[in-house]
């Protein structure tokens, strides 16, 4: 397949449908989905049933309005019910040809299933969203997100049939990832924002000049918020003299779902392929196109398991004006996860796990609090807690070895434990304890 790489679209007819068509296209697939998934998952048969919805209901697409949402809960209470795959699965397993899953830091990790073809118009989409950045076939491309499990490490198939020269890098250590940026000079990377701050601090301290020695002229980051904060996209770009780009993926749908163009106005989201509600975070109540509030996507084309209307947790909203790029596709803003969930070193941290570790641990009387703040651009976390009064350890020791309980359970140990003696913390004074303070310079208001 040949492109003219002077033309900006990967896909130009795709990329730029008037709204209309694309609507038009967007209910066509709409409604063989939801019938799809009717006749062939039976938690969608069961669910639709006792909601009284049928697929031949839809006839636009604010007829989806009538049909049940599911969330996180639903995926996991349904996997490997029925079958390995289980009950929101649609085709029999000798069709899928993947499956990722996500980090399971809220419980049981969740699986993804693809099938061939769901597959390469992951990958499809993925070229996409390279091409869109300004990838091209004589861009060397660095691919440095991790491969174990997770939706995002085949990302790096889109850039390679885009025809880009691709590193499969993962995980490296950063003296590697470094010594492959000098020695091979590749012109594109993606990782996360706050590994893309490190990295250019530990390139500069080890003696490089990441604008003169390296040869990175964009750079990816997804993961975290920090690419859609224009102040931290900015200390990065000034490190790399790169320009950064913000991608947001969903580990139940594709590993970049939506992808900032040149004018850094918001992440344009696929919408061929998935159709974004927008529902009050408490009640559920629709919100026009343009207010804030929970993100709902409904996966218009991926059969092996079509997820309809679910909840994904994440706060932001859409905007389906036109882009001056050219891009008819909407433009989604998301300014943080519904529950507190917080990021570090890209491990997602959720209080609820922070609490089980303390709530296990004996010596200590269980209460706790969490500050989260912002150092180096990064998000750290430190625990505070309380030790029993006939606890004869020292503190030392105590905060030790919260820290290594920490670190097994989420996998990135808190930046500090601070011992309070018992009562030292004033949690248990009012009605409904604040165990967390979130210093951190972000707007996380709605
Ligand atoms: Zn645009």
């Amino acid at each position: 397949m040949s492109r003219d790489i002077n033309s900006k679209f990967w896909d130009e007819e795709l990329e730029t449908l008037p709204r209309a068509e694309l609507e038009k296209r967007q209910l066509a697939d709409l409604q063989e989905i939801v019938q799809f998934a009717y006749d062939h998952a039976p938690y969608y048969k069961r669910s639709f049933d006792e909601a009284g919805v049928k697929p031949s209901d839809i006839h636009a697409l604010s007829d989806l309005q009538k049909f049940p949402f599911i969330n996180k809960k639903t995926q996991r209470d349904t996997q490997g019910v029925g079958s390995f795959l289980g009950e929101l699965a649609a085709v029999p397993e000798e069709d899928v040809v993947f499956i990722s899953t996500s980090s399971g830091s809220t419980g049981v990790p969740t699986m993804s299933p693809f099938t061939k073809k769901d597959f390469d118009e992951f990958q499809d989409t993925e070229s996409r969203w390279f091409w869109q950045i300004g990838m091209r076939p004589n861009d060397r491309y660095v691919h440095a997100l991790n491969f174990s499990l997770y939706v995002g490490g085949p990302d790096v198939i889109g850039a390679q049939n885009l025809g880009a020269l691709c590193i499969w890098g993962g995980t490296l250590p950063s003296e590697r990832l470094l010594f492959i940026l000098k020695t091979y000079k590749p012109t594109i990377i993606w990782t996360s924002p706050s590994y893309a701050w490190q990295l250019g601090e530990k390139a500069l301290k080890s003696g490089y000049d990441p604008k003169k020695d390296f040869n990175i002229r964009k750079i990816i980051v997804a993961g975290e918020l920090g690419g859609s904060i224009d102040a931290t996209r900015k200390a990065i770009e000034d490190i790399w003299g790169a320009e950064v780009y913000d991608f947001y993926g969903l580990s139940d749908i594709f590993g970049a779902c939506a992808a900032q163009c040149e004018y850094h106005d918001g992440l344009h989201i696929a919408e061929n392929h998935i159709l974004v509600e927008t529902v009050d975070i408490h009640t559920g109540e629709i919100l026009p196109p343009g207010e804030t509030g929970e993100l709902v996507f409904t996966t218009l084309r991926k059969h092996a398991r079509p997820l309809i209307r679910f909840r994904t947790g994440d706060i932001g909203r859409i905007d389906q004006t036109p882009c001056k790029c050219g891009r008819t596709h909407g433009r989604i803003h998301i300014l943080g996860r519904k529950d507190d969930m917080f990021i570090v070193s890209a491990v997602n941290v959720f209080p609820s796990d922070i609490e089980a570790v303390i709530r296990e641990q004996s010596g200590i009387t269980g209460e706790y609090l969490i500050r989260i703040f912002e150092k180096d651009f990064t998000s750290k976390y430190a625990v505070e807690i309380e030790k029993n009064a006939d606890n004869p350890k020292d503190d030392e020791t105590v905060a030790a070895e919260i820290s290594a309980a920490l670190k097994a359970r989420i996998g990135v140990k808190p930046a500090r434990v601070v011992v309070h003696p018992d009562g030292g913390l004033n949690t248990r004074s009012e009605h409904k304890s604040k165990r967390i303070i979130d210093e951190r310079n972000i707007d996380y208001s709605i």
